[in-house]
């Protein structure tokens, strides 16, 4: 990931008062390459690294984090600017109905999309209908009819068997019955293709002055990479539009393509959908993509709760022992009682790219057992505590004695606890945290 080869890049560099030209040059040259994986395209992932470049020069090293995790949080920073900070909402129109219409290549996930935005404004309280505006294929306002009837909301379609209807006309019909009947919402459903088609952008722009939208959404699957970048301009330039939707992030892009778009056509990522059922839809979250793009999980939601819960050098403190395996059992009471602090465990273990077997092994450690597993390191001397190789047998019978729990309480403690102290350190080792270099196992 990012973080590790930034981590390799700017090993030398903790304690120095800034980051030097060729330190930010050199990370520069990993940041690229991690965009360029995750299909950023490449005139978007220059102007994005002049631009962290000039931030990285005039800032200071942390005493909280290193200096690797400190540029990594810039970049993200960076990047939650670009893709647009805070979540912009729905126009809405003064006059209802308010027009949302929807364009975008063939199978970029229009249809599928009406559907779930048709859901979810119900479940906001509103009144929605889709209008079939797509009758170049066949099928097409048969699946928006099958869409409609999933979300629970009313189709306005052309009357079959009158040949190929003209979508204008069908577009200006429908928001006349959509007003008829007081729907508060039409959306209208477009025809795509499957690349960007002169016929197909002329039949856009008219469906769009014949009904005069409050929003056109350009949907666009966020799998479409490196080619983001012209789809998004010639749409831009021809039908125009007002904000994105970004659709299949339930597959394995990286999303490169959010920071194309975003930044080549400069409006704003409204909606993301991550697959086929309608529920598999939110409002567009700037910092997961940011994390996602980056490639990290959601490490950088750790780094920032970490600083909030210690201040610098406990936090320093803590990593060295953490990372360099020399935890003991009161070190491991203290950090869960912080843990605790910082919610559920579990929660927090998923955050972290990879730790999925961390997480299986610390499953049983819900909030109840955590009060016996706390109780139990209290039934522990400091000795047995500061060395936890020294808890044989009878110790172990007087500690579950002492703490009113069982034996196999007592081992499964002292068991799982040697194997959480390998585990950190290894994490460590993997993450950069301070103190992961020299490992003793
Ligand atoms: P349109 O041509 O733009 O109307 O695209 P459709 O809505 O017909 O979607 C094309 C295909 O992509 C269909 O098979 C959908 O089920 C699928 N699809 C749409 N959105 C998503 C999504 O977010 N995730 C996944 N996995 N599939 C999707
Ligand atoms: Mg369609």
């Amino acid at each position: 990931t990012l973080s590790d080869r930034l981590t390799s890049v700017l090993q030398n560099l903790r304690g120095k008062g800034r980051l030097s030209e060729a330190d930010i040059d050199a990370t520069a040259r990993e940041i690229r390459v991690a965009l360029l994986e995750a299909d950023v395209a490449l005139p978007v992932v220059r102007t994005f690294i002049a631009k962290v470049k000039e931030r990285a020069k005039g800032s200071e090293v942390s005493q909280a984090l290193n200096p690797a995790q400190q540029v990594v949080k810039i970049v993200n920073e960076e990047l939650v600017g670009i893709l647009g900070g805070e979540t912009r909402r729905l126009n809405l129109a003064k006059n209802p109905p308010t027009v949302i219409m929807l364009a975008g290549l063939q199978g970029a996930g229009k249809t599928t999309l009406a559907g779930k935005l048709a859901k979810w404004l119900r479940g906001q309280g509103h009144t929605p209908m889709l209008v079939a505006c797509d009758l170049q294929r066949p099928n097409a306002v048969t699946q928006l009819q099958v869409v409609g009837e999933r979300a629970g909301v009313p189709v306005f379609a052309p009357e079959p068997g009158n040949g190929v209807g003209d979508p204008v006309d069908v577009a200006r019909r429908g928001i006349d019955e959509a007003k008829r009947a007081q729907h508060d919402v039409v959306l209208v459903d477009t025809a795509g293709r499957l690349g960007v088609d002169e016929e197909m952008m002329r039949q856009a722009i008219d469906i769009r002055a014949a009904v005069q939208p409050d929003e056109v959404l350009f949907v666009v699957d966020a799998m479409i990479g490196q080619d983001a970048v012209n789809t998004a301009t010639a749409f831009r330039d021809g039908v125009g539009f007002t904000g994105v939707v970004l659709t299949k992030l339930d597959g394995d892009a990286r999303g490169g393509a959010a920071l194309s778009v975003r930044e080549v056509t400069g409006q704003p990522i409204l909606f993301a959908s991550n697959g086929e059922k309608l529920e598999d839809f939110d409002v567009f979250h700037p910092d997961r993509m940011a994390s996602r793009i980056l490639g990290m999980g959601d490490m950088l939601t750790l780094i920032e709760q970490a600083e909030q819960a210690f201040d610098a050098d406990q936090a320093e403190a803590a990593a060295v022992k953490m990372g360099s395996g020399q935890l003991t059992l009161e070190d491991f009471l203290e950090q869960m009682l912080t843990l605790r602090k910082m919610g559920p465990i579990a929660n927090l273990l998923g955050m972290l790219p990879g730790a999925g077997q961390m997480k299986d092994q610390l499953a049983n450690l819900d909030e109840k057992h955590l009060d016996r597993v706390q109780a139990i390191i209290r039934g522990m001397t400091p000795a047995e505590r500061d060395d936890p190789k020294i808890i044989n047998a009878s110790r172990r019978l007087r500690i579950a004695n002492g703490s009113g729990v069982r034996v196999s309480e007592v081992n499964d403690l002292v068991n799982r606890f040697f194997e959480a102290r390998k585990m950190m350190s290894q994490m460590a080792g993997r993450f950069g945290l301070p103190g992961g270099k020299n490992t003793r196992k």
